[in-house]
Protein backbone atom coordinates (compact mmCIF):
# COMPACT_ATOMS: atom_id res chain seq x y z
CA UNK A 1 0.00 0.00 0.00
CA UNK A 2 1.15 3.45 -0.66
CA UNK A 3 1.78 5.76 2.14
CA UNK A 4 -1.25 8.40 0.60
CA UNK A 5 -3.85 5.51 0.70
CA UNK A 6 -2.35 3.93 4.21
CA UNK A 7 -3.02 8.22 5.73
CA UNK A 8 -6.17 8.58 4.40
CA UNK A 9 -7.53 4.58 5.47
CA UNK A 10 -5.86 6.19 8.79
CA UNK A 11 -7.95 9.22 9.25
CA UNK A 12 -10.93 7.85 8.13
CA UNK A 13 -10.28 5.16 10.74
CA UNK A 14 -9.38 8.11 13.40
CA UNK A 15 -12.55 10.06 12.76
CA UNK A 16 -15.07 6.70 13.32
CA UNK A 17 -13.55 5.14 15.74
CA UNK A 18 -12.62 7.83 17.93
CA UNK A 19 -14.30 11.21 16.89
CA UNK A 20 -18.12 9.96 17.18
CA UNK A 21 -18.56 11.78 20.65
CA UNK A 22 -17.20 15.34 19.04
CA UNK A 23 -19.31 15.16 16.49
CA UNK A 24 -22.50 14.42 18.64
CA UNK A 25 -21.28 17.25 20.57
CA UNK A 26 -21.24 19.34 17.14
CA UNK A 27 -24.22 18.47 16.52
CA UNK A 28 -25.79 19.12 19.47
CA UNK A 29 -24.61 22.28 20.15
CA UNK A 30 -24.95 24.30 17.17
CA UNK A 31 -27.54 26.74 17.42
CA UNK A 32 -27.74 27.05 13.20
CA UNK A 33 -30.82 25.75 11.22
CA UNK A 34 -30.53 22.47 9.76
CA UNK A 35 -28.70 23.86 6.50
CA UNK A 36 -25.90 25.44 8.66
CA UNK A 37 -25.57 22.54 11.01
CA UNK A 38 -25.20 20.29 8.44
CA UNK A 39 -22.38 22.45 6.71
CA UNK A 40 -20.83 22.83 9.94
CA UNK A 41 -20.64 19.66 10.24
CA UNK A 42 -19.49 18.66 6.81
CA UNK A 43 -16.69 21.41 6.96
CA UNK A 44 -15.58 19.74 10.40
CA UNK A 45 -15.62 16.11 8.90
CA UNK A 46 -13.62 17.44 5.90
CA UNK A 47 -10.76 19.49 8.01
CA UNK A 48 -10.25 16.18 10.41
CA UNK A 49 -10.37 14.40 7.70
CA UNK A 50 -7.44 16.44 5.56
CA UNK A 51 -5.77 17.39 8.58
CA UNK A 52 -5.39 14.08 10.35
CA UNK A 53 -4.55 12.78 6.87
CA UNK A 54 -1.41 15.28 6.77
CA UNK A 55 -0.21 14.44 10.28
CA UNK A 56 -0.18 10.83 9.60
CA UNK A 57 1.69 10.84 6.20
CA UNK A 58 4.52 13.96 7.98
CA UNK A 59 4.73 11.27 10.94
CA UNK A 60 5.45 8.39 9.06
CA UNK A 61 7.14 9.97 6.10
CA UNK A 62 9.57 11.50 8.44
CA UNK A 63 9.89 9.02 11.23
CA UNK A 64 9.13 5.79 9.14
CA UNK A 65 8.85 2.97 12.33
CA UNK A 66 9.07 5.52 14.74
CA UNK A 67 6.41 7.14 13.32
CA UNK A 68 4.01 4.10 13.29
CA UNK A 69 4.82 3.02 16.86
CA UNK A 70 4.08 6.65 17.86
CA UNK A 71 0.48 6.34 15.75
CA UNK A 72 0.25 2.75 16.84
CA UNK A 73 0.41 4.00 20.64
CA UNK A 74 -2.28 6.83 19.94
CA UNK A 75 -5.02 4.13 18.81
CA UNK A 76 -4.43 2.49 22.28
CA UNK A 77 -4.63 6.00 23.88
CA UNK A 78 -7.54 7.49 21.64
CA UNK A 79 -9.86 4.40 22.58
CA UNK A 80 -9.06 4.34 26.16
CA UNK A 81 -10.48 8.24 26.15
CA UNK A 82 -13.13 7.55 23.70
CA UNK A 83 -14.45 4.56 26.73
CA UNK A 84 -14.47 7.22 29.53
CA UNK A 85 -15.73 9.63 27.46
CA UNK A 86 -18.62 7.52 26.61
CA UNK A 87 -19.37 5.95 29.63
CA UNK A 88 -19.00 9.30 32.32
CA UNK A 89 -19.59 11.83 29.66
CA UNK A 90 -15.81 13.48 30.56
CA UNK A 91 -13.61 15.47 28.32
CA UNK A 92 -9.50 15.30 28.02
CA UNK A 93 -9.18 18.89 28.75
CA UNK A 94 -6.08 20.05 30.83
CA UNK A 95 -7.45 19.54 34.29
CA UNK A 96 -8.07 16.02 33.26
CA UNK A 97 -5.22 15.42 32.02
CA UNK A 98 -3.81 16.34 35.30
CA UNK A 99 -6.37 14.51 37.28
CA UNK A 100 -5.11 11.33 35.02
CA UNK A 101 -1.10 11.80 36.02
CA UNK A 102 -2.27 12.70 39.57
CA UNK A 103 -4.32 9.51 40.14
CA UNK A 104 -3.13 6.47 42.57
CA UNK A 105 -3.28 2.83 41.24
CA UNK A 106 -5.65 2.16 44.01
CA UNK A 107 -7.81 4.69 42.55
CA UNK A 108 -7.69 3.96 39.01
CA UNK A 109 -8.19 0.78 39.68
CA UNK A 110 -11.62 1.07 40.28
CA UNK A 111 -11.91 1.94 37.04
CA UNK A 112 -10.07 -1.26 35.31
CA UNK A 113 -13.22 -2.77 34.22
CA UNK A 114 -13.30 -6.22 31.97
CA UNK A 115 -15.79 -3.89 29.67
CA UNK A 116 -12.80 -1.14 29.61
CA UNK A 117 -10.28 -4.36 28.21
CA UNK A 118 -12.68 -5.47 25.88
CA UNK A 119 -13.00 -1.76 24.14
CA UNK A 120 -9.28 -1.43 24.06
CA UNK A 121 -8.55 -4.25 22.72
CA UNK A 122 -11.35 -4.29 19.75
CA UNK A 123 -10.87 -0.15 19.17
CA UNK A 124 -7.24 -0.22 20.21
CA UNK A 125 -4.94 -3.31 19.77
CA UNK A 126 -6.50 -4.57 16.56
CA UNK A 127 -6.38 -1.07 14.77
CA UNK A 128 -2.74 -0.70 16.43
CA UNK A 129 -1.47 -4.39 15.12
CA UNK A 130 -2.79 -3.34 11.75
CA UNK A 131 -0.67 0.01 11.98
CA UNK A 132 2.61 -1.75 13.28
CA UNK A 133 2.24 -4.80 10.19
CA UNK A 134 0.94 -2.97 7.16
CA UNK A 135 3.64 -2.98 4.66
CA UNK A 136 3.95 0.31 3.31
CA UNK A 137 5.34 1.93 -0.03
CA UNK A 138 6.63 5.52 1.29
CA UNK A 139 7.28 7.63 -1.65
CA UNK A 140 9.35 10.21 -3.07
CA UNK A 141 9.85 13.09 -1.35
CA UNK A 142 8.29 15.67 -4.03
CA UNK A 143 5.12 13.11 -3.39
CA UNK A 144 5.67 14.25 -0.08
CA UNK A 145 5.29 17.94 -1.16
CA UNK A 146 2.31 17.66 -2.97
CA UNK A 147 0.66 15.96 -0.39
CA UNK A 148 0.91 18.17 2.76
CA UNK A 149 0.66 21.10 0.59
CA UNK A 150 -2.78 19.97 -1.25
CA UNK A 151 -3.56 19.07 2.44
CA UNK A 152 -2.35 22.39 4.07
CA UNK A 153 -4.39 24.29 0.93
CA UNK A 154 -7.67 22.54 1.52
CA UNK A 155 -7.58 23.31 5.55
CA UNK A 156 -6.89 26.92 5.29
CA UNK A 157 -10.20 26.98 2.21
CA UNK A 158 -12.23 25.43 4.76
CA UNK A 159 -11.14 27.36 7.67
CA UNK A 160 -11.86 30.71 5.51
CA UNK A 161 -14.93 29.42 4.04
CA UNK A 162 -16.26 28.98 8.14
CA UNK A 163 -14.69 31.82 9.68
CA UNK A 164 -18.16 33.34 10.93
CA UNK A 165 -17.62 30.12 13.61
CA UNK A 166 -15.26 31.25 15.15
CA UNK A 167 -17.42 32.90 18.01
CA UNK A 168 -19.24 30.02 18.12
CA UNK A 169 -15.67 27.39 18.42
CA UNK A 170 -14.72 30.31 20.97
CA UNK A 171 -17.68 29.32 23.33
CA UNK A 172 -17.07 25.95 22.98
CA UNK A 173 -13.34 25.63 22.83
CA UNK A 174 -12.82 23.37 26.01
CA UNK A 175 -15.55 20.97 25.16
CA UNK A 176 -14.56 20.88 21.27
CA UNK A 177 -10.61 20.40 22.22
CA UNK A 178 -11.50 17.94 24.79
CA UNK A 179 -13.48 15.48 22.73
CA UNK A 180 -11.21 16.11 19.74
CA UNK A 181 -8.96 12.35 19.31
CA UNK A 182 -6.11 12.00 19.32
CA UNK A 183 -5.00 15.80 19.88
CA UNK A 184 -7.32 16.27 23.42
CA UNK A 185 -4.42 14.19 25.08
CA UNK A 186 -1.29 15.47 23.17
CA UNK A 187 -2.19 19.18 23.46
CA UNK A 188 -3.71 19.07 26.73
CA UNK A 189 -0.66 16.62 28.43
CA UNK A 190 1.94 19.26 26.89
CA UNK A 191 -0.08 22.23 28.17
CA UNK A 192 -0.37 19.94 31.93
CA UNK A 193 3.54 19.96 32.00
CA UNK A 194 3.98 23.37 31.06
CA UNK A 195 1.56 24.83 33.71
CA UNK A 196 3.25 22.09 36.69
CA UNK A 197 6.99 23.05 35.52
CA UNK A 198 5.78 26.62 36.85
CA UNK A 199 4.62 25.33 39.23
CA UNK A 200 7.30 23.75 40.52
CA UNK A 201 8.51 26.73 41.37
CA UNK A 202 10.02 27.76 45.15
CA UNK A 203 6.75 28.81 47.40
CA UNK A 204 6.62 32.34 47.91
CA UNK A 205 6.81 32.42 51.86
CA UNK A 206 4.70 34.81 53.75
CA UNK A 207 5.76 37.32 55.99
CA UNK A 208 6.86 36.02 59.54
CA UNK A 209 3.64 34.93 62.14
CA UNK A 210 4.13 35.50 65.50
CA UNK A 211 2.40 33.38 68.07
CA UNK A 212 0.24 36.36 70.82
CA UNK A 213 -0.46 34.13 74.10
CA UNK A 214 0.76 30.99 75.87
CA UNK A 215 -2.80 29.38 76.11
CA UNK A 216 -2.64 25.74 74.74
CA UNK A 217 -4.79 25.54 71.62
CA UNK A 218 -5.42 22.69 69.57
CA UNK A 219 -7.05 22.57 65.59
CA UNK A 220 -7.83 19.65 64.11
CA UNK A 221 -8.67 20.96 60.42
CA UNK A 222 -10.26 17.60 58.26
CA UNK A 223 -10.22 18.20 54.36
CA UNK A 224 -13.11 16.54 52.55
CA UNK A 225 -12.86 14.11 49.41
CA UNK A 226 -15.76 15.06 47.10
CA UNK A 227 -18.23 15.48 50.11
CA UNK A 228 -21.18 17.49 48.32
CA UNK A 229 -23.34 19.79 50.42
CA UNK A 230 -26.26 18.76 48.81
CA UNK A 231 -26.26 15.10 50.53
CA UNK A 232 -25.33 16.19 53.75
CA UNK A 233 -28.94 16.11 56.07
CA UNK A 234 -27.03 19.08 57.87
CA UNK A 235 -27.95 20.96 54.69
CA UNK A 236 -31.59 19.61 54.42
CA UNK A 237 -31.36 16.46 52.19
CA UNK A 238 -33.96 14.45 52.58
CA UNK A 239 -32.39 11.54 53.75
CA UNK A 240 -31.42 11.52 57.84
CA UNK A 241 -27.18 11.19 56.70
CA UNK A 242 -25.88 13.24 59.49
CA UNK A 243 -27.96 11.23 62.26
CA UNK A 244 -24.66 12.13 64.86
CA UNK A 245 -23.60 15.65 63.74
CA UNK A 246 -27.07 16.91 63.89
CA UNK A 247 -27.39 15.64 67.71
CA UNK A 248 -23.98 17.90 68.73
CA UNK A 249 -23.90 20.76 70.21
CA UNK A 250 -22.49 23.72 69.39
CA UNK A 251 -21.41 22.57 65.43
CA UNK A 252 -21.85 25.56 63.23
CA UNK A 253 -22.86 24.72 60.04
CA UNK A 254 -22.24 27.01 56.71
CA UNK A 255 -23.01 26.74 53.40
CA UNK A 256 -19.69 27.09 51.29
CA UNK A 257 -18.87 27.09 47.48
CA UNK A 258 -15.40 25.58 46.37
CA UNK A 259 -12.78 27.32 44.31
CA UNK A 260 -12.74 24.49 41.72
CA UNK A 261 -13.85 21.13 41.20
CA UNK A 262 -10.81 19.05 41.32
CA UNK A 263 -8.19 17.86 44.42
CA UNK A 264 -5.35 19.59 43.65
CA UNK A 265 -7.26 22.82 43.35
CA UNK A 266 -9.32 22.71 45.78
CA UNK A 267 -6.75 21.67 48.54
CA UNK A 268 -4.59 24.58 47.32
CA UNK A 269 -7.65 26.81 47.80
CA UNK A 270 -8.25 25.74 51.78
CA UNK A 271 -4.34 25.92 52.66
CA UNK A 272 -3.93 29.20 51.00
CA UNK A 273 -4.23 32.82 52.51
CA UNK A 274 -6.09 33.92 49.05
CA UNK A 275 -6.64 33.16 45.77
CA UNK A 276 -3.52 33.65 43.26
CA UNK A 277 -2.12 31.87 40.30
CA UNK A 278 0.71 31.57 42.51
CA UNK A 279 1.64 28.86 44.95
CA UNK A 280 2.45 31.03 48.40
CA UNK A 281 3.39 29.43 51.24
CA UNK A 282 0.28 27.06 52.44
CA UNK A 283 -1.23 27.13 56.16
CA UNK A 284 0.82 24.17 57.59
CA UNK A 285 4.22 25.11 56.39
CA UNK A 286 3.68 28.87 57.42
CA UNK A 287 2.54 28.00 60.81
CA UNK A 288 5.41 25.42 61.28
CA UNK A 289 7.43 27.94 60.48
CA UNK A 290 5.63 30.08 63.38
CA UNK A 291 6.36 27.57 65.63
CA UNK A 292 3.09 25.70 65.48
CA UNK A 293 3.33 22.13 66.60
CA UNK A 294 1.80 21.10 63.20
CA UNK A 295 0.89 17.06 61.97
CA UNK A 296 -0.20 15.86 58.62
CA UNK A 297 -1.86 12.46 58.28
CA UNK A 298 -3.11 11.58 54.35
CA UNK A 299 -5.30 8.76 52.80
CA UNK A 300 -5.15 10.49 49.71
CA UNK A 301 -2.96 12.48 47.78
CA UNK A 302 -2.63 16.18 45.72
CA UNK A 303 -2.17 19.24 48.17
CA UNK A 304 0.92 21.83 47.39
CA UNK A 305 3.79 20.71 48.81
CA UNK A 306 3.83 19.98 52.32
CA UNK A 307 7.13 20.90 54.22
CA UNK A 308 6.79 19.99 58.02
CA UNK A 309 8.38 16.69 59.74
CA UNK A 310 5.43 15.06 60.67
CA UNK A 311 3.78 13.75 57.69
CA UNK A 312 1.99 10.51 57.82
CA UNK A 313 0.74 8.01 55.41
CA UNK A 314 -1.31 5.15 55.97
CA UNK A 315 2.21 3.11 56.37
CA UNK A 316 3.64 5.30 58.74
CA UNK A 317 0.13 5.55 61.00
CA UNK A 318 0.04 1.58 60.92
CA UNK A 319 3.36 1.63 61.94
CA UNK A 320 2.49 4.09 64.94
CA UNK A 321 -0.76 2.23 65.89
CA UNK A 322 -0.74 -1.55 65.55
CA UNK A 323 -3.86 -2.67 65.15
CA UNK A 324 -5.11 -0.12 63.32
CA UNK A 325 -7.88 -0.56 60.24
CA UNK A 326 -6.18 0.79 57.69
CA UNK A 327 -8.59 -0.09 55.09
CA UNK A 328 -10.80 3.42 56.02
CA UNK A 329 -10.50 6.67 57.00
CA UNK A 330 -10.79 5.84 60.53
CA UNK A 331 -6.81 5.40 60.58
CA UNK A 332 -6.51 8.66 60.17
CA UNK A 333 -8.53 9.83 63.81
CA UNK A 334 -6.72 7.36 65.60
CA UNK A 335 -4.97 8.52 68.76
CA UNK A 336 -5.09 12.35 68.06
CA UNK A 337 -6.28 12.76 71.97
CA UNK A 338 -2.78 11.59 73.10
CA UNK A 339 -1.15 13.39 69.74
CA UNK A 340 -2.39 16.61 70.89
CA UNK A 341 -1.66 15.97 75.20
CA UNK A 342 2.04 15.08 74.95
CA UNK A 343 2.37 17.51 72.26
CA UNK A 344 5.35 19.68 73.55
CA UNK A 345 4.08 22.95 72.58
CA UNK A 346 1.21 25.18 73.04
CA UNK A 347 -0.32 25.42 69.81
CA UNK A 348 -0.88 22.34 67.87
CA UNK A 349 -2.31 22.24 64.50
CA UNK A 350 -3.20 18.48 62.97
CA UNK A 351 -4.42 18.12 59.09
CA UNK A 352 -6.44 15.12 57.97
CA UNK A 353 -6.47 14.84 54.12
CA UNK A 354 -9.45 12.48 54.11
CA UNK A 355 -10.51 10.48 51.46
CA UNK A 356 -14.08 9.21 52.17
CA UNK A 357 -16.55 10.00 49.94
CA UNK A 358 -13.94 9.40 46.76
CA UNK A 359 -15.45 7.62 43.64
CA UNK A 360 -15.62 5.58 41.75
CA UNK A 361 -16.37 2.89 44.03
CA UNK A 362 -17.95 4.76 47.12
CA UNK A 363 -19.25 1.12 48.35
CA UNK A 364 -15.42 0.40 49.08
CA UNK A 365 -14.99 3.44 51.63
CA UNK A 366 -16.96 2.93 54.63
CA UNK A 367 -17.14 -0.96 57.01
CA UNK A 368 -20.29 -2.91 56.20
CA UNK A 369 -22.31 -1.33 59.65
CA UNK A 370 -22.36 1.80 57.95
CA UNK A 371 -24.53 -0.04 54.94
CA UNK A 372 -27.59 1.55 55.84
CA UNK A 373 -29.31 2.58 52.24
CA UNK A 374 -29.07 0.02 50.25
CA UNK A 375 -28.86 -1.83 47.62
CA UNK A 376 -25.96 -0.33 46.79
CA UNK A 377 -24.04 0.14 43.58
CA UNK A 378 -20.73 -2.13 43.91
CA UNK A 379 -19.66 -1.88 40.24
CA UNK A 380 -18.88 1.44 38.58
CA UNK A 381 -20.08 -0.66 35.16
CA UNK A 382 -23.38 -0.67 36.36
CA UNK A 383 -23.52 2.97 37.90
CA UNK A 384 -25.04 4.51 34.70
CA UNK A 385 -28.15 1.99 35.10
CA UNK A 386 -28.25 2.64 38.59
CA UNK A 387 -28.41 5.60 40.04
CA UNK A 388 -30.02 5.10 42.50
CA UNK A 389 -27.57 2.64 44.13
CA UNK A 390 -25.30 4.68 43.12
CA UNK A 391 -26.55 7.31 45.07
CA UNK A 392 -27.16 4.85 47.68
CA UNK A 393 -23.44 3.75 48.19
CA UNK A 394 -22.35 7.54 48.05
CA UNK A 395 -24.90 8.08 50.87
CA UNK A 396 -23.81 5.74 52.70
CA UNK A 397 -20.15 7.36 52.84
CA UNK A 398 -21.93 10.44 54.02
CA UNK A 399 -22.81 8.54 56.95
CA UNK A 400 -19.53 7.44 57.46
CA UNK A 401 -18.37 10.65 57.05
CA UNK A 402 -20.97 11.94 59.95
CA UNK A 403 -19.54 9.34 61.96
CA UNK A 404 -16.02 10.03 62.16
CA UNK A 405 -16.27 14.22 62.46
CA UNK A 406 -18.83 12.88 65.43
CA UNK A 407 -16.38 10.74 67.30
CA UNK A 408 -13.70 13.67 66.51
CA UNK A 409 -15.91 15.91 68.07
CA UNK A 410 -16.27 13.85 70.76
CA UNK A 411 -12.51 13.06 71.60
CA UNK A 412 -11.88 16.74 71.53
CA UNK A 413 -14.26 17.42 74.47
CA UNK A 414 -12.09 14.75 76.16
CA UNK A 415 -8.62 16.41 76.03
CA UNK A 416 -7.74 17.84 79.22
CA UNK A 417 -6.53 21.39 79.21
CA UNK A 418 -6.79 22.40 75.96
CA UNK A 419 -9.23 24.30 73.80
CA UNK A 420 -10.00 22.65 70.92
CA UNK A 421 -11.53 23.09 66.94
CA UNK A 422 -12.42 20.99 64.12
CA UNK A 423 -12.46 22.23 61.06
CA UNK A 424 -14.51 19.65 58.03
CA UNK A 425 -14.23 21.14 54.60
CA UNK A 426 -14.29 19.52 51.67
CA UNK A 427 -11.91 20.02 48.50
CA UNK A 428 -14.92 20.32 46.05
CA UNK A 429 -18.43 18.14 45.68
CA UNK A 430 -19.64 15.22 43.09
CA UNK A 431 -21.62 14.75 40.76
CA UNK A 432 -23.72 11.64 40.79
CA UNK A 433 -25.43 11.12 37.86
CA UNK A 434 -27.24 14.15 36.70
CA UNK A 435 -27.39 15.54 33.30
CA UNK A 436 -25.34 12.27 32.81
CA UNK A 437 -22.51 13.79 34.64
CA UNK A 438 -20.17 11.15 36.91
CA UNK A 439 -17.98 12.29 39.68
CA UNK A 440 -16.26 16.03 39.55
CA UNK A 441 -13.41 18.07 37.48
CA UNK A 442 -15.60 19.76 34.93
CA UNK A 443 -14.27 23.19 34.46
CA UNK A 444 -15.15 25.60 36.75
CA UNK A 445 -17.05 28.21 34.68
CA UNK A 446 -19.68 25.28 33.25
CA UNK A 447 -19.55 22.83 36.63
CA UNK A 448 -22.65 21.70 38.00
CA UNK A 449 -23.39 23.57 41.47
CA UNK A 450 -23.41 19.79 43.22
CA UNK A 451 -19.44 19.84 42.19
CA UNK A 452 -18.66 23.37 44.05
CA UNK A 453 -21.39 23.31 46.69
CA UNK A 454 -19.30 21.84 49.94
CA UNK A 455 -20.11 21.35 53.12
CA UNK A 456 -18.63 23.51 55.72
CA UNK A 457 -18.81 22.53 59.57
CA UNK A 458 -16.87 23.84 62.63
CA UNK A 459 -16.64 23.04 66.22
CA UNK A 460 -15.05 24.53 69.47
CA UNK A 461 -14.93 24.28 72.65
CA UNK A 462 -17.26 25.94 74.58
CA UNK A 463 -16.97 29.15 74.94
CA UNK A 464 -13.83 29.48 73.28
CA UNK A 465 -14.65 31.93 70.52
CA UNK A 466 -17.61 33.52 69.85
CA UNK A 467 -18.71 32.81 66.13
CA UNK A 468 -19.75 35.80 63.85
CA UNK A 469 -22.88 36.15 62.30
CA UNK A 470 -22.43 34.84 59.07
CA UNK A 471 -25.06 35.59 56.53
CA UNK A 472 -23.27 34.81 53.10
CA UNK A 473 -22.40 31.60 51.26
CA UNK A 474 -18.44 31.58 52.24
CA UNK A 475 -15.44 30.20 50.04
CA UNK A 476 -12.21 27.91 51.37
CA UNK A 477 -10.01 31.13 52.33
CA UNK A 478 -12.02 31.15 55.32
CA UNK A 479 -9.89 28.18 56.83
CA UNK A 480 -6.60 29.52 56.56
CA UNK A 481 -7.83 33.33 58.60
CA UNK A 482 -10.13 31.19 60.96
CA UNK A 483 -7.26 28.97 62.30
CA UNK A 484 -4.51 32.04 62.72
CA UNK A 485 -7.22 33.26 64.61
CA UNK A 486 -8.10 29.85 66.46
CA UNK A 487 -4.48 29.35 67.31
CA UNK A 488 -3.71 33.26 67.90
CA UNK A 489 -1.18 33.62 65.03
CA UNK A 490 -0.70 36.47 64.55
CA UNK A 491 0.35 37.77 60.71
CA UNK A 492 0.40 40.48 58.28
CA UNK A 493 -1.63 38.75 56.01
CA UNK A 494 -4.09 37.91 58.36
CA UNK A 495 -7.77 38.90 56.96
CA UNK A 496 -10.44 39.44 59.16
CA UNK A 497 -13.09 39.33 56.81
CA UNK A 498 -12.60 35.98 55.99
CA UNK A 499 -12.33 34.61 60.03
CA UNK A 500 -15.65 33.25 61.25
CA UNK A 501 -14.94 33.96 64.99
CA UNK A 502 -14.33 37.17 66.29
CA UNK A 503 -10.67 37.96 67.81
CA UNK A 504 -10.58 37.39 71.68
ZN1 LIG B 1 -10.95 15.65 45.49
Amino acid sequence: MNLLTFAAVMSVVNLVLYNIPFFTFVWQSSQSELPGKLLLTVCFVLVMIVANFMACYLVMFLMRYVGRVLIALCHLLSATCVFFIYKYNNFMDETMIGNVFNTRYSEASGFMTWQLALFIVVFGVIPAVYVLTQKVNYGSWKRFGASVGSSILIVAILIVVNANQVLWIGKYDTELGGRLMPWSYIVNTVRFYNANHQKQKEEIKLPDATIADQEKTAVVLVIGESARKANFSLYGYGRNTNPKLSQQEGLLVYPAVSGDTYTTAGTKCILEYKATGDLYEILPNYLNRAGVDVSWRTSNWGEPPVHISEYLTEDSLVARYPGVNRKYDEILFTGLRQRIESSGKNKVLIVLHTSTNHGPCYSSKYPKEFEVFKPVCVNVENAKDSIPELVNAYDNSVLYVDHLLNGLIDTLRTVQGWNCAMLFVSDHGESLGENDLFMHGVPMKIAPAVQYEIPFLVWTTPGFRTPKKINQTIDQHYVFHTVLNLLSVQSPVYDAEHDLFQKP
